[in-house]
């Protein structure tokens, strides 16, 4: 399987990931992922990259794409595919990503948009919580228990580690975050339908919901 998650920031893309990931055996690959580690272990790469993403920016697609093709041609991702999860997010890093995907004899099976409307993105990116411990993503509106000790954090369901909001959550970077979306990113959409790769799922309702919708368009 090698898929390309589109979709705006909240659309679900790094939870249908990890869905899709337990169920497909192949790589995951977010590039969002890749920086905020590179921005703890305080890389070159990471120092690169902080200002931008603060700001709600894109990287520069020269780091992005090279740090795309050594992901991509590491053996996991050669071997049983892989979904990407935040790239290709420019149109010069989806042509970028074509040259990669021929290079590896590796062609796409589909590319699929998670849609939603802005209000339900706005109220999703604000309440998402990650876990520092174990990585999973949360949301404080659907988590059935709502374990919050008081005045501490809440806690993740599955380990027990902290959830914490990324430092990019805030209402001006979110804003931010959908305008440079809308800018940079949305015309893949026509793109992929004139290559005829795409797939249109609706993405509100849960998790497991709209797992079910994408494992009907894919058949
Ligand atoms: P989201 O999809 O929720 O916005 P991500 O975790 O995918 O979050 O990305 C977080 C930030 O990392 C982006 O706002 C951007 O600064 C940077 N980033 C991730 N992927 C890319 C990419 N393909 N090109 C440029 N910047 C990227
Ligand atoms: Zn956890």
């Amino acid at each position: 399987m090698r898929l390309v998650l589109l979709g705006a920031p909240g659309s679900g893309k790094g939870t249908q990931a990890a869905l899709l990931k337990a169920k497909y055996a192949c790589a995951h690959i977010s590039t969002g992922d890749i920086l905020r580690q590179n921005l703890k272990d305080g890389t070159e790469l990471g120092l690169q990259a902080k200002g931008y993403m603060d700001k709600g920016e894109l990287v520069p697609d020269g780091l992005v794409i090279k740090m795309a093709r050594e992901r991509l041609r590491e053996d996991d991702a050669v071997r049983s595919g892989f979904l990407m999860d935040g790239f290709p997010r420019t149109l010069p890093q989806a042509e970028a990503f074509e040259e990669i995907l021929e290079e590896l004899g590796r062609p796409l099976d589909a590319v699929l948009l998670l849609s939603i409307d802005e209000e339900a993105l706005i109220r999703r990116l604000s309440n998402r919580r990650t876990c520092r411990a174990c990585g999973r993503i949360e949301n404080l509106l659907s988590m059935t228990e709502k374990p919050m000790p008081e005045g501490g954090a809440a806690v993740c369901p599955a380990c027990g580690g902290e959830l914490h909001q990324r430092d990019d959550d805030t209402e001006s970077v979110i804003r931010n975050r959908l305008k440079v979306y809308h800018d940079q990113t949305a015309p893949l959409v026509s793109w992929y339908e004139a290559k005829k790769k795409l797939r249109v799922v609706d993405a509100s309702g849960s998790p497991e919901e709209i797992l079910r919708k994408i494992q009907a368009v894919l058949g």
